[in-house]
Parts: C-alpha cells; structure tokens; sequence
C-alpha cells in the first residue's frame, strides 16, 4: 500500500480531535489516508476496547479514509521501547506515507508525548536499508506534528477546515462512550453539548490566526522553504 498520509495517535479519537479536519480535507482532496492508532484506550474511564473499536470504525467510515489499524499497545503504558518502534517502523514500510502526522512531542497526557517521540523514531528507523525489519526500506517524505492538544504552542502553520468541520465533529461525536449526557465535574469528559462549543472553540482560536472561521494547528521542526514571496497564501494585515 501506498499512503499519502497516515496519522499515528496513541487513542482511537486523537486524531478525530486533533486534525480529523485535516484528515477529511486530504480525503476530499483524493489523497489516501490512512490510521495508525497505537493503543486501543483500553485503560480510559470510559468505555471498552471493544465499544471504542466500534466507535472508531464508526468514525472512519464518517471521514472516508482508506485504512485503519490499531497496533495493540498497552494503553496509558506507552513506552520509548525500542520493540515498539520497531513495530511501528515495520508498518510505516508497509504502508508507505509520503506525509506523517504525529502527536506533538511534549503535554500533558504521557500517551501522547511519547507516541510523537516514538513515532518519531519508527519513520527513522523504517529507512534505514540494513535494520533487520520486514519490508523494503522506507522513510517518510515529511513529518508534521499535530498540536491542538497543547494549544500554548504556537502552530507553525493552520489548515483551515472550515469547510470539514461539522463532518470532523459527527466523527468525534461517533466515540459516544467518551462524551457523556450529563456535566462532568472533573473537566475531562465533556458532555455532548459542551463538545461542540470545546472543539469548535479550540478551531475558532486557530482558525483566527489565519484568517478563517475553522483551522487545526500544525508543528513542523524545519523551516519552510518559499520561493516566490509575492504568492505567500496568508495576508498579513
Ligand atoms: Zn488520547
């Protein structure tokens, strides 16, 4: 398989919340993007595997992506073990993406830090011709980070998804166990009619930054190269 884009979270529903807008954008734009979540949010409050499995099945088929697996690693037990980034270097040979996205690589939730940085790792490790690994040797063109968990984190740049969003949102809406009917004191599962004014509330902020109604925040480590400074696509005042 050849992706386009394959987005590597550590929770079915991070990348819903995180860049699904992207996500859908680059499935309308006739890319093909795939999933990789690493656990199976086995040890979350709420709900099983096996009900968040359903409900991520539910959520892919609402952004259309070609592919979607979940590696089975041990939820809230994400390591910066080298057999993880094996097993995950060996799918990132199989699937092949031209773009990553990954997690952003410091938070609050250690799951998700460490799924950026071991992510980060794997697509090292994939393109590496002499590693002992199945599969032909593949490293990804480009690695973006997704940053709207850690949203002090000035994006480097924002896709706007102002056109995705209410698909993006009936695809994070489809993870029912996460988001309860009543108001939750503790602050981490909002209920379902707060969650369109969070998430929607969170879009706003970063869409601001460019210019439109909607956007998701992304982190790239290298500067972008411009070459034609009368064509830059954001107005500046
Ligand atoms: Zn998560």
């Amino acid at each position: 398989m050849h992706l386009d884009v394959l987005s590597i979270t550590a929770h079915p529903d991070d990348t819903e919340l995180t860049c699904g807008g992207t996500v859908i954008k680059m499935v309308q734009a006739g890319y093909k993007v795939g999933l990789l979540d690493l656990t199976a949010g086995e040890s979350g409050t709420r709900g099983s595997a096996t009900l968040r499995s359903r409900e991520s099945a539910r959520a892919s088929k609402v952004m259309g992506i070609a592919y979607r697996e979940n590696l089975g690693l041990p939820d809230a037990g994400l390591e910066d073990s080298r057999k993880y980034k094996l097993m995950i270097a060996e799918k990132i040979r199989e699937l092949r993406p031209r773009t990553v996205i990954l997690p952003y690589w410091e938070g609050r939730h250690p799951d998700h830090y460490t799924a950026g940085r071991i992510g980060y790792e794997a697509c090292f490790l994939a393109g590496l011709a002499r590693l002992q690994l199945n599969g032909k040797p593949h490293r990804p063109f480009k690695i973006i980070y997704s940053s709207m968990y850690v949203p002090a984190v000035r994006p480097t740049f924002v896709v706007d998804i102002t056109t995705q969003f209410d698909r993006k949102l009936k695809a994070v809406l489809a993870y029912t166990s996460q988001f309860s009917e009543r108001k939750d004191t503790q602050n981490l599962f909002p209920a379902r009619d707060d969650l369109r004014g969070r998430v929607g509330g969170l879009a706003r902020h970063f869409g601001l930054m460019i210019g439109v109604r909607y956007g998701e925040p992304f982190v790239t480590r290298e500067v972008a190269a411009v070459d034609d400074i009368v064509e830059m696509p954001v107005k500046s005042i």
